[in-house]
């Protein structure tokens, strides 16, 4: 086993209205490390109970704490101190990030930033937010009463786990919010860094709170606790199916980001050069296990021998290893469970395409989740490795003939979460966007986007879009409330009845 990275407590605890807390059954579960899977520190096993527990926290926090109250100024004050404590920890973060997810450290360097980001964004929009106010001169004003909706459950996945775990708290909390985390199982250990930034930042007691555990127990706990007013999710799509029904019975808003098999589309006037380095790192980086990966590539027939070929051999390069050697560009898969169900998808592939780089461990790297960057060409449309998500350094090439057929291999599987279009035809590049299903396309780019813009998918790849004002939109109710200005007009029931020209329908309409 690489070296345990400092600072770990003992093992994993809760974190419960301001206290680091054992499960009340006492129950713990092994978290492994990824180059041996070795159990590296016990984890504390949430159930029924301590979602309780800490649901009672923050309804409290909620109905009685100061947070939701604060004027948006005082709140983003300390958001922004949440950014810099979260910055604070940045080589730390990293060093446990890699080690708990396998992730290559130098990949695992800029999360913090990211995640500091993140709070610094959703504090300059609270203070920055108007609503909306409507005027019927002389006889109405009508506004937009903004309320944080109540205690939101926030349900996160494996994958870089601070990051989408920051992506979630800072608008929830921007919003007057408060909440419980539930992350995931499989990487329980930089959430526990949080206690202690929103501690040192003055965020008050019960805002936040944090459950470790399985999605059976304390995720579906959670979900279906009646004090929480909104889930918000992410993971894989069948989880979201299960926790839509969960969510249904008390009416939860839901917002899901799922699972992906996003498209990159190569016509052959593009750059050659840059969707080749783009559509490598699109899919090698994070090791393949990123929701947005651009694991189909779709390339134009008379470029396709060329740009397999470039492909094949770059691929072949890739430099799997130690997630904490800086020069490793791919390392461990996160579990040995979803590392068993990749290598199922590789045999798979071997079967439906053509195997034209990688397709098994590297050679001595006996141990641990190693994968080699692996890429198959000629694959048909019905393929299961063209169809079904695989969340790792696994690609699917295949050839097209015109735009028409481009178009329909793009969007002929289940999801629709982002693509890529390359070419340097203008009018192109917007038309294909336009007809693409899915919730992002990025043009002769890959993955890198302004945090006010919308993020989310269509189809199987989720529900609901969030970033910018739509992540405080969905963390907040929006109250109508109308007042009149002049007398007030209503028909007189039992006494004088409809008056001349009164249609009965009550107030004035614009
Ligand atoms: P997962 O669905 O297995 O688990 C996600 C989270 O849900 C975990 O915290 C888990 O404990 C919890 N969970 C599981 N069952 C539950 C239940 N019945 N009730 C409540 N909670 C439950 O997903 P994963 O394997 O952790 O993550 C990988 C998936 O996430 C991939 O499909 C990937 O595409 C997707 N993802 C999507 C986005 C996006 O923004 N669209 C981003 C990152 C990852």
């Amino acid at each position: 086993m690489a070296n345990r990275p400092e600072g770990l407590p003992d093992h994993i605890q809760h974190y419960i209205n301001g206290d680091n807390v054992d499960s009340i059954s006492g129950e713990t579960f092994d978290v492994l490390e990824p180059t041996t899977n070795e159990t590296y520190i016990q984890c504390a096993s949430g159930d029924k109970e301590d979602v309780d527990r800490a649901v009672k926290a923050a309804r409290k926090a909620f109905d009685e704490g100061p947070w939701p109250r604060m004027l948006p100024r005082a709140r983003a004050r300390i958001l922004y101190k949440i950014a810099d404590e979260v910055e604070k920890v940045n080589a730390e973060l990293a060093a446990i990030e890699s080690f708990d997810s396998g992730l290559p450290i130098r990949q695992a360097q800029g999360q913090a930033n990211r995640a500091a980001e993140n709070f610094r964004f959703f504090a300059d929009l609270i203070v920055a937010q108007v609503d909306d106010a409507f005027r019927m001169p002389g006889r109405q004003v009508n506004y937009v009463n903004r309320k944080p909706k109540g205690v939101a459950g926030l349900i996160t996945p494996w994958n870089t786990p601070f990051m989408q775990e920051s992506w979630k708290l800072a608008p929830a909390l921007a919003s007057g919010c408060t909440v419980i985390l539930k992350p995931a199982e499989f990487t329980p250990t930089s959430a526990s860094l949080w206690p202690a930034i929103f501690e040192k930042a003055g965020l008050p007691k019960g805002a936040f709170n944090m459950v470790q555990g399985f999605g059976e127990t304390a995720g579906d706990a959670l979900v279906k606790h009646p004090d929480v007013n909104l889930i918000s999710f992410t993971g894989e799509t069948t989880t979201g199916q299960l926790i839509y029904a969960n969510c249904a019975p008390h009416m939860k808003s839901m917002s899901m980001e799922l699972g992906g098999k996003s498209p990159a589309v190569i016509f052959a006037d593009a750059d050659f050069e840059a969707a080749l380095d783009s559509t490598l790192f699109g899919v090698y980086s994070l090791n393949g296990e990123r929701c947005t990966a651009s694991s189909r590539i779709l390339v134009e027939r008379s470029i396709y021998d060329k740009f397999v070929e470039a492909y094949a051999e770059r691929s072949k390069k890739v430099k799997v290893g130690d997630p904490s050697d800086p020069d490793t560009e791919i390392g461990a898969l996160v579990h040995p469970e979803h590392y068993e169900r990749v290598m199922e998808y590789v045999e798979i592939g071997k079967q439906e395409g053509r195997l034209i780089a990688g397709g098994g461990r590297p050679e001595g790297l006996d141990k641990g989740n190693y994968l080699q960057a692996t890429a198959f060409a000629d694959v048909p449309r019905d393929a299961r490795i063209f169809q079904e998500e695989i969340f790792g350094p696994v690609v699917a090439i295949t050839p097209f003939d015109s735009e028409e057929e481009a178009l329909e291999l793009a969007n002929d599987v289940k999801y629709g979460l982002a693509a890529y279009v390359w070419t340097n035809d203008v009018q192109r590049a917007h038309n294909f966007a336009h007809n693409i299903e899915s919730g992002m396309v990025w043009i002769n780019s890959h993955n890198v986007r302004d945090l006010r813009t919308p993020f989310g998918g269509v189809k199987a790849s989720g529900l609901g879009q969030e970033g910018g004002y739509r992540s405080l939109d969905f963390y907040s109710d929006q109250q109508s409330i109308h007042i009149t200005l002049g007398d007030v007009h209503t028909t007189r029931f039992g006494a004088t009845g409809y008056a001349e020209n009164d249609l009965g329908l009550g107030g004035p309409s614009a």
